[in-house]
Parts: structure tokens; sequence; C-alpha cells
């Protein structure tokens, strides 16, 4: 057989790579095109036969170029988006090099010793118990959604019932105890496991989001049967984190499976200064966690955690006459997600924190919630409205009335030296900052703070 000319289709995408993320501190993170603009360039005709790679290559970078968001640049506050450190970057090229099927051992050893290696790690940052099991999921949707499973499965199976076999028909219906300023991604899962979101029951959280204790214990009493409590870590707008260890400890009293969606939040358990604001934190059942957010691993990327292995193995679990299970405890990841044929998504991972190490990962961590502190001091001196207590990595900021709080953001957007989105806190118009990029410094975030104040000013 010939030999393959793979250089003429890798060299292209390296050069713009380097182009790229080269140009990302200085390049507005606006993107400067119209939809039209980006149909035209990219809805070309389907070519009637081959073309040469390096030439489609080129174009696709030329023609998507313009429409790129650069997210992964320091001054992209929007969401809660990472951006994606070096070597987690480059782990990521080599899993589409390798292009590992990563559901069993027989199919990527080194796939799953490496998701076994990175998980490990992570559960240590963590501080979650060491028998922690660990799925590698495209983000905390599918990581709430997998844990949901896991619990609803299990509180009913304590009580004799074979979900497996007869669903959620028939049974006792579980109630899902959720703070009221949970993440929208927990009602969607319980409407993709057929459990429905009006099985949420709202629990009233305070003035940051967070849930209370003793609203949970009440909301608890008032009702019997099987009962999971999804707390959080990091709410998407104020970045509180719930009291971790009254909440479980009430959860459990009554029985009840914990469930924790600390997507971004729960990083703050990495570092030895913030561990304290989720004591606690390690008692619960399950947890969904991100690496595509706080760890800055490139998308997409998020761990399901599960302090019961076995029930974790048996609500996923995947057997098939042809599949080659493994049977002598290599890992077979398969049994710890919902997706059968998968992406290597440990690699990245497993580079990112081998690369950062423990030190950095809290450093990383650390630095993103002084410099959203750094943000509301400065905003706040310009005149701004900081309506959240900044104790982690995310701002809320308002200027005036709603009106006007919307048109700085507008203007803002349109500036492009940074990017930030806007919400509803509280029943008004924020401003919502969330500092998530590994390579944000002090003067991104002096740019920035200028930027906005005088968008306020114009
Ligand atoms: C971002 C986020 C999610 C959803 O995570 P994805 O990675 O987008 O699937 C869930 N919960 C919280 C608290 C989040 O911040």
């Amino acid at each position: 057989m010939h030999k393959v000319d793979w250089n003429s289709a890798l060299e292209p995408a390296y050069q713009h790579a380097l182009t790229y993320l080269d140009g990302l501190p200085e390049r507005p993170v606006t993107p400067a095109v119209t939809l039209e603009e980006l149909r035209a360039a990219l809805g070309v005709p389907l070519p009637q036969g081959p073309q040469p790679p390096g030439e489609v290559v080129a174009a696709l970078a030329a023609a998507a170029g313009p429409g790129v968001v650069a997210s992964g640049a320091g001054r992209y506050f929007g969401f809660v988006v990472g951006g994606a450190t070096p070597a987690a970057l480059a782990a990521d090229w080599l899993t589409s090099v390798w292009d590992q099927n990563a559901g069993l051992y027989v199919l990527g050893p080194s796939a799953m010793v490496c998701e076994e290696a990175a998980a490990g790690w992570a559960i240590d940052l963590l501080g979650l118990p060491p028998q922690t099991s660990a799925g590698f999921v495209t983000g905390a949707q599918m990581a709430n959604f997998t844990a949901l499973a896991i619990g609803v499965r299990e509180v009913l199976r304590r009580l004799g019932r074979d979900v497996d076999a007869d669903g959620l028909w028939g049974a006792p219906k579980v109630r899902v105890l959720v703070g009221g300023e949970r993440h929208g991604t927990i009602d969607r899962a319980l409407r993709f496991l057929g459990m429905g979101k009006g099985c949420a029951v709202p629990v009233e959280a305070d003035d940051q989001g967070r849930m209370l204790a003793s609203a949970l214990r009440e909301t608890l009493a008032a009702g019997d049967g099987p009962a999971i409590v999804c707390a959080q870590a990091g709410n998407v707008n104020s970045g509180a984190i719930d009291p971790m260890g009254e909440i479980i400890d009430v959860a459990h009293e009554a029985g009840a499976w914990v469930h924790v969606d600390g997507a971004f939040g729960m990083w703050a358990a990495a570092s030895p200064q913030l561990r304290h604001m989720t004591a606690g934190i390690e008692r619960a059942d399950s947890w969904a966690v991100d690496a595509h957010k706080w760890l800055n691993v490139p998308y997409d990327s998020s761990l399901v955690l599960c302090a019961h292995p076995a029930a974790h193995q048996a609500a996923m679990g995947a057997r098939a006459s042809y599949l080659m299970n493994a049977e002598h405890g290599e890992r077979d990841a398969v049994d710890y997600v919902p997706e059968h044929s998968r992406r290597a998504r440990g690699f990245a991972v497993y580079a990112a924190l081998r690369a950062l190490g423990r030190d950095g990962v809290a450093e990383l961590v650390e630095r993103n919630c002084a410099m959203a502190r750094r943000f509301a001091l400065g905003l706040a001196a310009g005149g701004a409205e900081i309506l959240n207590e900044v104790t982690l990595n995310q701002v809320l900021v308002r200027f005036g009335s709603d009106e006007r709080t919307r048109e700085v953001l507008k203007r803002v957007q349109e500036d492009g030296t940074c990017w930030m989105s806007g919400t509803t806190w509280r029943g008004v118009a924020a401003i919502r900052i969330s500092v998530s990029n590994w390579s944000t410094d002090e003067s991104d975030v002096d740019r920035s703070v200028d930027t906005v104040l005088s968008c306020a000013a114009a």
C-alpha cells in the first residue's frame, strides 16, 4: 500500500493552531462576522469528488476562523468557560490521533489506565473517599444525569425494587430535593430519566443561592418515601457553595441519597485556601465535576464520581456476548458512563493534572478567585454595584437599572476587549463575570475593568 501523506493535512492544521493560540492574548474575543458571511464562506456546495486534505483544512481554517469565539483567551468571562492548558490540548490532539474506542479495556488499554490514574488524582485532589468510582462523560449535564440514574436505581433497590427490569412503573415516587437556585441541568436530567421535572421539590435558598439546611430538614420531614437530595457546589451566577456538611448530614439522617452538582465550584476543594468552603463534601454519595470548565481541559470533559462503585457499575454496566468485558480487574469504561463507544477523554484530563500538579491546580483556582475579587474591587471603585458576595470566581455586576445594565453589557460585548454574559439575579438584570481561564492575569482584568467602566460612562 502506498504511504499516506499525513503531513499535508496535519501541517496546515498545526500552523493554523500556532497562529491562533499565539494570537489569543491580543485577539478580540467577540467574532466580527455575520451569520450571512459565515454561511457564504462555509456553506459551499458539496464537492463532487475528493479534495486534497491539506486544501480542505486550510479552507476550513480560513473560512471558520472569523466565526471562532476566542473563549480560550484570558479576557473571556462568559458563562463558565475554561480554556485549554498546553498539556491538555496536546493530549487531546493525541486522543484523536490514537482514536481509541475507550469503552473497553480490550479496545484501549492505555486509555483505560490513564482514566484510572487521572480519576485517582482527581479523587485525591478533591478529598473524596479513595474507593470512589469515576466515569468520564461529556459535561456536568451528563454527569448529573448519570449520578441521578445511579441514585434513583439505588434508593429503589433498597426498597426491594428492580428498576432495571421494571423501570419506574409502579415504584414509590422518588422525591428529588433540589435547591431553589439549582442548575437547569438537574431538571433536564430528571426529564431524560423519565422521572419528570415535576418530581423536583425545591428547597429554599439564601440570598447567595445556597440551599438552607434548615429548610431541607423541614422539606424532608414534610414528605416520605425514597429521596435524593441535590446539593450544589458553585452557583452558576454567584459562585456560592451550599453548606455541604450540614446538608449531607440532614439528608443522610432521612436516608436520602446525596448528589453534589459541583460542575466548577467543586474544584475549590483542591485548594488548601478554599477547601473550608466545601467541608463535608466527601460524605456525599455522588458528584459531578467538570474538567472543561475550571480544570481547563478542552471540550468536552467531565467526571461523574460515586462513593458506591458497585451501584455505579450496576446502573451503567453493559454486557453483551461479543463485548469481551474485562475479567481480571481491568477497567471497562462502559461500566461507568451512559455512552457505549466513546472518545478517550481520560488522556487530556491525565495530562492536565500531571502538568499542573497538586500545587498548580490549587494555584489556578486561587488565582481565578483573586482575579474575581480584583474585578469586583475595580468595578465597585468605578461606581458599579456588586450584587453577590465574591467568594469564588463569579461576580455579578449592576449599573443602576435593568435597562442601563443591559445597555452596558451590550456595549461591552460589541467592544471585543472582553466578553461577559448577562443574567437575572434575584429579579434584577446583572452582568455576569466568570473568571475560569488558566491564563487570566491582572492585566486582563484591569483592561476589562477599564472597558466595562468606559462602556458605562459612554
Ligand atoms: C455548567 C454547569 C452545569 C452543566 O455543565 P455542562 O458541562 O455544561 O454540561 C451543571 N451545573 C452547574 C452548577 C454548572 O455550572
